[in-house]
């Protein structure tokens, strides 16, 4: 109580000199309280969970870019200079697979990326690579979908990926399975397929920063917390995917999704 009535005391000083300045500070205090919101709060994103009716609430998806060394190449990178990266996607790019996945609009040239999702129980900042597993709940399945020729004029230009990479539904996803019924998936075939043709095929074990590594080292940028989901890379062979195509893509030990273009 005491604590309370400083801050109180503190932020009613703030109103006297700093004016409309400290109302910032009086709104997040009131969203520590219960909230009476002027619009309807958006939908929960969340992911279907193998076994169970629950579901895995999605916080934030940060995706790892040029994670495999073959994939660096063909994206004219050099791995043995440029170590992977990040990027994010907004949550509610996250769709279920079995849904489909629109083709986008401004875009003439979608393109697919298989990928292994981590999804994260628990987090930190500066997480040690020998304790980052202990914060991984699941690992599924998805696809990193991307509108390559904006990427394009958007590397040309220097300028950020969002439009290329994050876009609306830009990441459908499987169900997950969680670390207690599969373990830790480290290494295993990953493979996608187009109309029953399989154009990627690698294994988890190539990944240029491990999990634990691409976990201690995303906790040096941010804070991590229970609900982020990791999309870990994509393997060589991207291609460009048409209205009608049907992908499958697996991971050994996760299944198989399937994602039609609609
Ligand atoms: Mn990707």
């Amino acid at each position: 109580m005491q604590k309370l009535n400083t801050t109180r005391r503190h932020f009613l000083a703030g109103i006297a000199v700093a004016g409309a300045g400290t109302v910032a500070s009086e709104l997040s205090l009131a969203a520590t309280q219960e909230a009476a919101y002027a619009i309807d709060p958006p939908p929960t994103t969340s992911m279907a969970i193998v076994g169970t009716d629950e579901r895995f609430p999605v916080r934030r998806v940060f995706c790892l870019g040029r994670n495999y060394r073959a994939h660096a190449f063909e994206s004219g990178d050099d791995p043995d200079v440029n170590p992977p990266f990040f990027f994010i996607k907004p949550r509610d790019a996250v769709v279920d697979a079995s849904l489909g996945h629109p083709y986008p609009q401004i875009t003439r040239a979608l393109r697919y990326e298989g990928e292994m999702v981590v999804a994260l129980k628990s987090g930190g900042v500066n997480i040690s690579e020998s304790e980052a597993l202990e914060h991984v709940f699941a690992y599924g399945i998805g696809l990193d979908m991307t509108r390559e020729d904006l990427q394009e004029v958007a590397q040309e230009l220097s300028r950020p990926w969002a439009i290329s990479k994050s876009f609306d539904n830009s990441a459908p996803c499987g169900p997950l399975y969680t670390v207690a019924d599969v373990g830790h998936r480290l290494n295993g075939r990953i493979w996608l397929s187009v109309n029953g043709e399989v154009r990627q095929d690698s294994d988890l074990s190539l990944m240029r920063w491990s999990i634990p590594e691409a976990i201690n080292i995303l906790s040096s940028h941010y804070e991590l917390k229970a609900g982020d989901i990791i999309m870990t890379g994509t393997p060589e062979n991207v291609d460009l995917v048409e209205k009608g195509d049907l992908i499958n893509c697996g991971v050994e030990g996760l299944g198989e999704i399937e994602v039609l273009i609609t």
